[in-house]
Parts: structure tokens; sequence; C-alpha cells
């Protein structure tokens, strides 16, 4: 029987891959993505969505949400004089909201596979070799069978796995990775974490809203480095002062050893030399590109440094008509960031004048308070030798933020001295995550602090504090 022939085949169905599978059929290609995880699918199904769906994003966000209004309800309910005793978290309904979310989002994307007409092969997909101008995949199904497939186009989008420490086992149940750590089946007592990344302070603060003590252990001397100093250090304040949570930075994990009363892990931070025990621990140290399945040998696919499949600013590989996109390119790991560029190569392969402005991708991380930003930090328009202006308002001069009982943080803006032009834009606060799409737009637009500035905002709104910082800029704020 001959090949299935398709215009393009994706290899992975995470954000980058569905999106790119889903962006070819539109345009009118035959489209097809291959995915082998059935993640926790109770029929053993394929599950598509990759990591942000299934075990990523949304789950995450899901648990936030059940630990926020925990808290809420425990905590910020008084002022408003509600009384709420006898307050009880139930776990397991947590989990099941959270992983029923999960369950009608990835099923969505069957949906959206099958209104666009692309088609689904269930299996790992490897390269198996290149014909005239076709190449073969291998499609290797969980009991073993395995089909080829011809493909003008191939795109892979085969995302990325947590990385893993030497000598501390993840079981899922006891040492987790986000996988274990986002389906815990009560609230442990003591929570350790390595890592103050991402994951780690989203993931460290659910549980701790929940009850649990949590100790984070970073490796490098600087918290948040990533984001701007500012937002850095109020974060560090409001994380660990006022909300309890046990940050030691610096620290270098020597031992960790799991015992019938939990684990415990051994570290050295500066001279001294430690011991943290606890009854779960969180591993949240970076992940890895997914590279191993894909036979690159096999067809001379170039990998950089890390292991990351090489690209140029079009995320062409080194091979013909082979592009990648997602977690396992250069660039930061994120959902959106996939999906763009997933957009951005159909449109390529269309002849289209596909493109991601990489210096527009917002960031969010989801702690109480948010952090988000776009655009440059100060450090890096000081490492540059940069002029610069500042606009900072803190969300204590805003009549929403009042009324809504929480004025934790400020907008800041950072504006070129000579043109005005927003290089970028850093928020903490409640709502960071949709204030800063105000912020996107208008550095996609290439706009001014001053254009925000004479933009009229909604009164009474949150958004008003990003009116006064572009008003700051400028030194003439209205209400600060
Ligand atoms: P993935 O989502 O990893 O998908 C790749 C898919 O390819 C997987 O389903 C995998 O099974 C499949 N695959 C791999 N190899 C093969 C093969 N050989 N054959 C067939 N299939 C294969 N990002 C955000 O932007 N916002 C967030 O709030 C956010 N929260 C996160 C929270 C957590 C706990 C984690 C772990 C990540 C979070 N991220 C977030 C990051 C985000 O999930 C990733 O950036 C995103 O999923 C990457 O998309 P991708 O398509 O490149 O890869
Ligand atoms: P991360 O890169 O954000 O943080 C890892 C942290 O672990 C770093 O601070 C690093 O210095 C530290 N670390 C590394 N080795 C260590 C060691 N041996 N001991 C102690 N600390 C050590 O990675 P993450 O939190 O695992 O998240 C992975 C990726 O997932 C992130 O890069 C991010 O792009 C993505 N993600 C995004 C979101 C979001 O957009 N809201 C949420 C979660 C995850």
């Amino acid at each position: 029987m001959a090949n299935k022939q398709f215009d393009v085949v994706v290899i992975g169905a995470g954000p980058g891959g569905y999106i790119a599978a889903i962006r070819a059929a539109q345009l009118g290609f035959s489209a097809a993505c291959i995915e082998s995880e059935s993640y926790a699918d109770p029929k053993g199904d394929v599950r598509l969505g990759g990591t942000c769906l299934n075990v990523g994003c949304i789950p995450s966000k899901a648990l936030l949400r059940s630990s926020e209004l925990f808290h809420e309800t425990n905590h910020a309910f008084v002022m408003h004089g509600i009384t709420a005793e006898n307050v009880r978290m139930d776990v397991g309904t947590m989990v099941r909201r959270k992983d029923n979310i999960v369950t009608q989002l990835t099923s969505g994307i069957k949906g959206l596979f099958k209104k666009n007409k692309v088609t689904l092969l269930a299996g790992h997909g490897s390269f198996a070799g290149r014909e005239d101008d076709m190449w073969q995949l291998a499609v290797t199904g969980k009991d073993g069978s395995s089909e080829i497939v011809d493909t003008r186009h191939v795109i892979i989008a085969t995302g990325s796995s947590p990385r893993h420490l030497n000598g501390i086992p993840v079981d899922n149940k006891v040492i987790c990775d986000n996988v274990g750590a986002l389906s815990l089946d009560a609230v442990p007592k003591r929570l350790g974490v390595i890592g103050a990344g991402v994951i780690g302070l989203e993931l460290g603060s659910v549980w701790q809203r929940l009850g649990s003590e949590v100790t984070i252990l970073e490796a490098l001397p600087d918290f948040l480095a990533a984001a701007d100093p500012a937002v850095a250090k109020e974060a560090w304040k409001t994380f660990t002062q006022k909300q309890g949570l046990n940050i030691h930075l610096g620290a270098n994990i020597t031992n960790v050893k799991q015992g019938k009363k939990g684990i415990t892990i051994d570290y050295e931070m500066g001279d001294g030399v430690f011991k943290l025990e606890c009854d779960k621990l969180i591993v949240s140290v970076g992940r890895v590109p997914n590279t191993a399945g894909l036979a690159c040998d096999n067809v001379g696919l170039k990998l950089d440094d890390r292991g990351r499949v090489e690209v140029n600013s079009h995320c062409q590989t080194n091979l013909e008509n082979v592009w990648a996109v997602g977690d396992v390119i250069r660039g930061p790991m994120l959902a959106h960031k996939g999906m763009e560029e997933g957009v951005m190569v159909a449109e390529l392969i269309a002849g289209q004048a596909g493109h991601v402005n990489y210096d527009a991708i917002p960031w969010v991380i989801y702690t109480n308070p948010e952090i988000a930003w776009v655009g440059k930090t100060e450090t890096q328009l000081k490492n540059e030798g940069c002029d610069y202006k500042i606009g900072q308002i803190p969300f204590l001069a805003n009549g929403r933020a009042l009324g809504q009982g929480d004025t934790t943080g400020f907008v800041k803006v950072l504006a070129c001295a000579q043109t005005d032009t927003i290089l970028g834009v850093h928020i903490l606060g409640v709502n960071a995550s949709e204030l800063i799409a105000e912020a996107v737009v208008a550095m996609e637009f290439g706009a001014v602090a001053e254009d925000i500035a004479r933009i009229c905002h909604a009164h009474p709104s949150l958004s008003e504090t990003m009116h006064e910082a572009a008003l700051a800029v400028d030194k003439r704020p209205l209400h600060f």
C-alpha cells in the first residue's frame, strides 16, 4: 500500500504544533500532526495540547485560582465584613476540577483538528529518510505498529521535558516535577522546592496558600534575575516578608535522602551547612528540549550546544523544508511564543510574510500578585548603555485597587530618553497578566509613552495605573 502523503506534517501537538497544523490546514495544505502522549487519559487515548494543556499552563492556573479563593476566604473576606468559619479545602475536588478543565480543552483541540481537516497520527514520530523532495517520517504506535508517511514539509514541535538532577529520583509521588506537583492528593505539611524559577514560585505558592510550609532552595544568588530589578525587589519582599514563603538564595544542594519520615536535603549556603526536612519535594530547575527520539542523526538535523534544534530567525533548520517551533528551539519556553512561531512557519510555507516579533513577547508569572513584563528591563538598558526615562506608579494610588482590597505593586514604564519610544513595561500586581496586553500592543505599534498618556483609560480601573505611569515618564502624573 502506498504511504499516506501530506504537504505538511507536524511532530508534536503542543501549542506550537497544534497551531502550526491548524494554520497550515487553513492555508489549504493537507496537514497532519503526530502525537505520542496520552498523559493521564483514562482510556489511554492520545491527548492533544502538549505540556501546556495537560501538565503546564492550564492545570497550574486552575490550581492557582482554587488556592487563591481558599486563601481569600480565610484572610481577605474579613476586611469586607464577611465571616467564614470552618473553611476547609477538599484537595480531591480541586484536582478533579483541574482535570475536567484539562479534558475539556484537550478534547477541544481534537474538535479543532476535525473542523480544520487536520489528520491526527497517533504515535511516536521520527525521521525515516528522504526521497526526491519528500521526507519520510515513521509513526510508531504504543503497540509497536509502525507506518511511514510522506510529506513535503516537516515542522518539529516536540517541546520539552522537566530537567531532573542527579541523585534526586523523581517518582511524581514524593519527589515531583511539574507532573506530580499538579496532582498531589493532600496538602503536604512541609513542602520543599528546588529552583525559585517560574514553576517553583507558581506551584510553591499554590501549596503554601493551601497550608503547606514551603521552603524554596535556589542556586543563584539573585532572585528572579530575568525580571526588572524593581519588580524582583518588591516581589521578594511580598513573597517572603508578607506571605511567609521561605526562599533561600545561593543554595548548593549536596545530598538528598528519602526515608520513611520524609526527605532530607543537605545544602550549603555562604559559609554555612544546612538541612531541610520536608514531606514532599518539587524539582523545578528548568526544562530540556525533546529531540532524543527524533532520529536526527538519520537525516543530519543540526542541534545547538544546548541540544535544541538549531534554527534561523524564521525557524528554518539546516534541512530543506524542515522547520522547528516552540520549546524545542531557542528563545523563551512560553506557550504563546510557540504558537506565534507555528503561525509564522505555516504562513512562510504558504509563501506569505510570516513574522514573529521576539522583542514584544510578554512574560507573566502567575504568582499573587502577578508579575508581567514586555520589552527590556532596566538592567538590560543599563548594560546596553541606553539612555532612558522611568515612569513608575504604585497601585496604592488607584481607586479600583483600593476598592478591590489589594494595592500591592506598581506599573513601571521605561522609555527612550531621546525619542520617548516605549522600551519596556513591568507590572507587579493583581491582573498584571491582563494589563500587560496594552503594553504589548503599544510596543508592537512602536508607541511612545506620550501615546499611552494621551489615551483615555476607563475609570475606575487598574489600567489607569498604566496611564499614570506613562504620564510619569514625562513627570506629570495626575493622581500621584
Ligand atoms: P509541548 O507543549 O511540550 O508539546 C510537545 C508535544 O510533542 C508533547 O505533547 C509531546 O508528547 C509531543 N512529542 C514529543 N516528541 C514526540 C515525538 N517524537 N513524536 C510525537 N509526539 C512527540 N507557558 C506559558 O506561556 N504560560 C504559562 O502560564 C505556562 N505555565 C507553565 C506551567 C508549567 C507547570 C509548565 C511545565 C510549563 C508552563 N509553560 C507556560 C510553558 C509551556 O507549557 C510551554 O512553553 C509550551 O507547552 C511549549 O509548547 P510546545 O508546543 O513547544 O511543546
Ligand atoms: P526556570 O528556568 O524558570 O527556573 C529554574 C530555576 O532553578 C532557576 O532559578 C535556576 O537558577 C534554578 N536551579 C537550577 N538548578 C538548580 C539547582 N541544582 N539547585 C537549585 N536551583 C537550581 O525553570 P522552571 O521553573 O523549571 O520552568 C521551566 C520553564 O517553563 C520556564 O523556563 C518557563 O519558560 C516555563 N514556564 C512558564 C510559566 C509562565 O509563563 N507563567 C510558568 C511555568 C513554567
